[in-house]
């Protein structure tokens, strides 16, 4: 292997840190060795906090309505033709109910910005859930909402908060977002929640429309001071009925070697291998945990609403992505070393 990018890698893996010129270094001249040597270090990283835990997290995509309208993303406001759907109180409790049974001790509300969920209606969920399932987190993903909302759902229980920064260069933001969309309001709901005491996840899209490796180091420099304790990443893929239609997919590689980076950017970090990222591969959970990813996040959504929460063109939403298929998903990750833990899968602080 080329001896300035082992000692690139071995330097973030002894720092946790790298220089922007390093980082831009290492992203350049990345090759198979050097990969391979990366998700080496990364994986004994992670083993030495994780183990061989893998954690799961049951996601229920609970409306695909949204009032924004970002460019990337297939359940834009503006397009008319997405089938929309919400989910009810009780059909969400359902879902819960079937993802205990499963082993599932976090369950994701994840959904676009609907103002059907309101403050008081996701307040009086988040109360449910937890009344029925004292022993299990409660991550929401619901975007961007004022303080007094996240404080408010906090009050209630929730514990985690899914938010990607989607880029960390304020120009790049606004090729991907309308006017009216900034990066600003997106750090600050993420400092917001931070403050109120979530543990909090940001992340952004790999090969997303106009990304140059300028920004990925943006990215990774922005993690490291922000200091998540998740870190949601996966490719960017196209929708059709998007402006973004014809735009290229990200790479796997790219993808892949990111993750690896970002296990040793933050080696506590909770790293989901995505949905995405099996969609562009049928190994890709595999291969993103081998690279250093340590959770996995099968859908819980009823069968009948999966295939109408279309974020990008294929989506997959059944087989090992499936929660009832979780038995062929532990087979999985047993064949390549690792286990699914029954369990909720808290960030460990030290
Ligand atoms: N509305 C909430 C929010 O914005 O955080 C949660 C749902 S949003 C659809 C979840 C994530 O999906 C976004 O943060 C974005 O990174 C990802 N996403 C959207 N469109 C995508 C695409 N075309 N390819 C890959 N990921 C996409």
């Amino acid at each position: 292997m080329n001896s300035e990018l082992q000692s690139l890698i071995d330097k973030l893996a002894l720092n946790n840190n790298l220089a922007r010129g390093e980082f831009l270094a290492l992203l350049s001249g990345r090759d198979e060795a050097a990969a391979q040597y990366l998700f080496e270090r990364a994986r004994a990283a992670q083993q030495a906090i994780y183990g061989n835990d893998i954690y799961m997290r049951g996601l229920i995509e609970l409306s695909n309505y949204c009032k924004n309208d970002c460019y990337y993303c297939g359940i834009r406001n503006s397009n008319h033709e997405a089938e929309r759907y919400r989910l009810q109180p009780e059909e969400i409790l359902a879902c819960c109910e079937h993802g205990y049974a499963w082993g599932f001790r976090t369950f994701v509300l994840q959904g676009g910005e609907d103002a059907y969920f309101s403050e008081s209606r996701v307040t009086e969920l988040i109360r449910a859930i937890k009344a029925k399932h004292a022993d299990c987190a409660v991550t929401l993903s619901l975007g961007e909402r004022s303080r007094a909302c996240y404080s408010a759902w906090r009050q209630a229980g929730a514990d985690r908060y899914l938010l990607r920064h989607e880029t960390a260069n304020a120009g790049h933001y606004a090729s991907l977002h309308p006017p009216g969309l900034s990066l600003d309001k997106r750090l600050r709901c993420l400092a917001d929640l931070k403050e109120l005491g979530y543990q909090v996840g940001c992340g952004f899209m790999v090969g997303s429309p106009y990304q140059t490796r300028e920004h990925l180091v943006d990215d990774l420099l922005f993690i490291k001071e922000f200091a998540p304790q998740m870190v949601g990443i996966g490719p960017f893929i196209p929708h059709h009925q998007t402006p973004f239609a014809d735009q290229p997919a990200g790479g796997l590689e790219l993808t892949l070697f990111l993750l690896g980076i970002i296990r040793l950017l933050l080696p506590r970090v909770l790293l989901p291998a995505t949905t995405a990222l099996a969609t562009i591969d049928p190994r890709g959970r595999e291969r993103g945990i081998l690279a250093g990813a340590n959770v996995v996040m099968p859908n819980l959504s009823p069968a009948e609403v999966r295939g109408k929460y279309l974020l990008y063109d294929n989506k997959i939403c059944s087989g090992a992505e499936a929660a009832e298929c979780r038995l062929d998903l532990a087979r999985r990750l047993e064949n390549i070393g690792y286990k699914l833990a029954v369990s909720r899968g808290d960030y460990q602080y030290s």
